[in-house]
């Protein structure tokens, strides 16, 4: 009976073994190498099948201004820190120092950064995780933040708003971003899963717009984007995208999965919104730009004076 027992054992672990663990995004599958794919994520971690999943498509007519969405306050983002990045065989993904922190914005409490990853599409092909009235972009960063009182991530996901995401659209533009050099130039030195190497010397303000463009954005409650799904996310899409050039955006394309293919197409499709409403914090931006232009007029015709 016992001769019976272990090899029926040994059958039950490998379904559920494999099973539970093996993701992988649609770009990775292949007969040989089969592996849950994101419409099976449920098999990897019933979480993935839950009411409030990311990412959503932003219809931008159903969204509600919320005054509440005020600007951020962004402590420390302008400081230069050594981090690792590594090939995590699903993403590229850089370690923060945990001093850089994010508060305002209508987040319930400061929050302090962990880590900061990416999502593509194939040689700068569509990419992004969250769409905007349908239009995918191609890249999207996301800088993931815990609530400050938290030692790790683990813990801060058992908390309904324990986690913040600042997700970072890009677009297309005719030069390179200088800043993301640091960041590109690493990626040669990672082109296999776990491979990592030092970061050094960056921000975290210099891979994001300037903060004055970074008062327009919109806020949901969702989850991870990558089993297990936890729903503990404060998210938040920020309207301004950064630029890196076609060239820039494709050497993500020339990192590999575990399996040795190109690492393209690293996004969950959109998830059911399920009644969640989708908040904007307002066009604050070009109010704020012809405030400042109303002020040069008032300066330049002497209606004020300027100290
Ligand atoms: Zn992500």
């Amino acid at each position: 009976m016992q001769q019976l027992i272990l090899p029926a054992l040994l059958a039950s672990c490998w379904t559920l073994c494999t099973e539970a663990g093996d993701w992988c995004y649609q770009t990775q599958f292949s007969l040989d190498h089969p592996c849950n794919v994101p419409e099976k994520w449920n098999l990897a971690n019933s979480r993935c099948d839950g009411r409030s999943q990311s990412p959503i498509n932003i219809v931008t007519r159903k969204t509600l201004k919320d005054k509440r969405l005020t600007p951020f306050k962004f402590d420390n983002y302008q400081q230069i820190f050594t981090g690792m990045i590594k090939n995590n065989g699903h993403s590229v993904q850089a370690g923060v120092p945990h001093l850089s922190t994010v508060s305002g914005g209508g987040l319930p409490t400061s929050y302090k950064a962990v880590q900061f990853h990416l999502h593509w599409g194939n040689n700068g092909g569509p990419g992004s995780e969250h769409t905007i009235d349908g239009e995918q972009y191609p890249m999207e960063l996301h800088i993931v933040h815990m609530k400050q009182q938290y030692t790790d991530l683990t813990t801060a996901l058992s908390d309904q708003e324990g986690v913040a995401v600042l997700g970072f659209f890009y677009e297309k533009s005719n030069s390179a971003n200088r800043k993301y050099e640091p960041i590109i130039n690493a990626l040669r030195s990672i082109r296999n899963a776990k491979d990592n190497t030092s970061l050094i010397a960056i921000s975290l303000a210099q891979l994001i717009p300037a903060e004055q463009n970074l008062t327009s954005y919109y806020r949901y409650k969702g989850s991870l984007t990558t089993p297990g799904c936890n729903e503990a996310v404060i998210w938040t899409l920020f309207e301004s995208p950064i630029p890196l050039s076609m060239e820039q955006l494709r050497a993500f394309s020339e990192l590999k999965f575990h399996d040795g293919k190109s690492m393209v197409g690293t996004f969950r499709p959109v998830q059911p919104l399920n009644g969640r409403q989708v908040s904007w914090s307002g066009g604050a931006v070009i109010l704020a730009s012809s405030f400042l232009l109303m002020a040069a007029i008032a300066t330049a015709l002497g209606l004020s004076q300027p100290n």
